[in-house]
């Protein structure tokens, strides 16, 4: 699809941007002006309120989401000889940072319904080396945290959650980034909140986990020239921190936004569930943050998912597929020893799931644009069918 083309994109950033360019680019300047570029004031700012925004003591910023994660374990002191529980459906950077960390992925299969974590899947797959899981929070919704720490608790593992998708989602009362030791989020710039660029960051009330984080991201000093461990250059750039600062007195509205939106994409794709269209459900009502609105086409619609999504395209509409690979098919990961059919649900899913357009901004008549779209597709079949 050229870009002329495109009616509805899939995501729609100056929506975000425009209201508050003055602001931004403001921000932007008095970094330069100040010169402070690394582990600037913006830095300790945006970490002290974005982690009181999430209700968690201590955030501490990095480089990006993967890193919250692979140096987040090793804060975490999880790493060589552990194994950790993972779903197989998730974006490839939570396998890739359990990698870093040294631990040993053991990938889970998913809930068919709302494609997270299958804990009684999980629960066949502990053993004596089992020290962690990571719940990932995908498509914006939490894994329930009441049956996380149940399973925790039952097995003795510490939760280590991937919020890359999840900022400020709740659930049974439970924030983000309070159910588990610490919790990972990513500001790559189409998250729920992003950045100009790459960033991220590692939420948690631990202060030793904390401390060991602070050491990490700046190459293992405890204060500087003095190295207590083995850390990288994984810094939060003080230019994104303070376009984060920024943005983030909006991201409860634009959650918002994008929880009404699913609201209403829920009730006008009602009438497709006889065609086999169905949204992946939503467990968490308002605590459902949507960074995307995900279907799924049953293998009994009249149309492939390809060919559904082609013809959106060619009605201007822009939709993706979040993930069609699951990690454990993944070429970079055969020596994992998986194969496929192992994870039915995840496989399935992979096949069937298309994201659909979903940013806050995303008007009311656009989402009906959407659904007509697709039923419109779904009517010719059926007359091709009556012929
Ligand atoms: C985006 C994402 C990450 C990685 O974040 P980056 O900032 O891109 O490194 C990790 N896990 C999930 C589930 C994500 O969606």
């Amino acid at each position: 699809m050229n870009k002329s083309s495109i009616k509805i994109p899939f995501v729609n950033l100056n929506l975000q941007h425009q209201p508050i360019q003055i602001q931004l680019e403001q921000a932007i300047q008095a970094v330069v002006s100040q010169g402070n570029f690394i582990l600037g004031q913006a830095v300790a700012d945006f970490e002290r309120e974005f982690a009181a925004a999430s209700g968690a003591k201590y955030g501490i910023g990095v480089a990006s989401g993967t890193d919250a994660i692979a140096l987040g374990l090793q804060a975490c002191n999880i790493g060589s000889g552990d194994e950790v529980l993972l779903p197989v459906n998730t974006f490839v950077a939570t396998l890739i940072g359990v990698l870093q960390a040294g631990a040993k992925p053991i990938f889970v299969d998913c809930d068919r319904q709302t494609a997270l974590i299958d804990l009684a899947a999980a629960a066949k797959l502990v053993t004596p080396k089992t020290k962690a899981i990571i719940p990932v929070h995908l498509y914006g919704q939490m894994v329930s945290p009441i049956k996380l720490l149940d399973f925790a608790q039952t097995y003795n593992l510490l939760i280590f959650e991937d919020a890359a998708q999840a900022h400020l989602a709740a659930r049974e009362g439970y924030f983000v980034g309070s159910v588990g030791i610490a919790a990972a989020f990513s500001f790559y710039p189409s998250k729920n909140l992003g950045g100009f660029g790459d960033g991220g960051m590692l939420l948690t009330r631990d202060p030793d986990v904390a401390q060991k984080m602070v050491r990490l991201r700046n190459y293992g000093a405890a204060q500087k020239y003095f190295h207590v461990e083995v850390g990288t250059n994984s810094r939060l750039d003080t230019l994104q921190a303070a376009v984060l600062l920024e943005k983030l007195p909006y991201l409860a509205k634009w959650n918002c936004d994008r929880n009404h939106i699913a609201q209403q994409y829920d009730r006008e794709l009602l009438p497709l569930a006889s065609f086999g269209i169905t949204p992946i459900e939503n467990h968490s009502d308002v605590g459902h943050v949507y960074h995307l609105y995900v279907i799924k086409i049953d293998d009994s619609c009249t149309f492939a998912r390809q060919q559904i999504q082609d013809k959106l395209a060619e009605l201007g509409i822009q939709t993706g597929i979040h993930y069609p690979i699951p990690c454990h098919l993944q070429p970079a990961f055969t020596h994992l020893g998986y194969q496929p059919g192992d994870f039915p649900q995840a496989e399935a899913l992979a096949k069937q799931i298309l994201s659909l357009p979903m940013y806050p901004g995303l008007s009311s008549s656009e989402i009906t644009e959407v659904v007509s779209a697709i039923a419109s597709i779904l009517s010719n079949s059926q007359q091709l069918l009556c012929l």
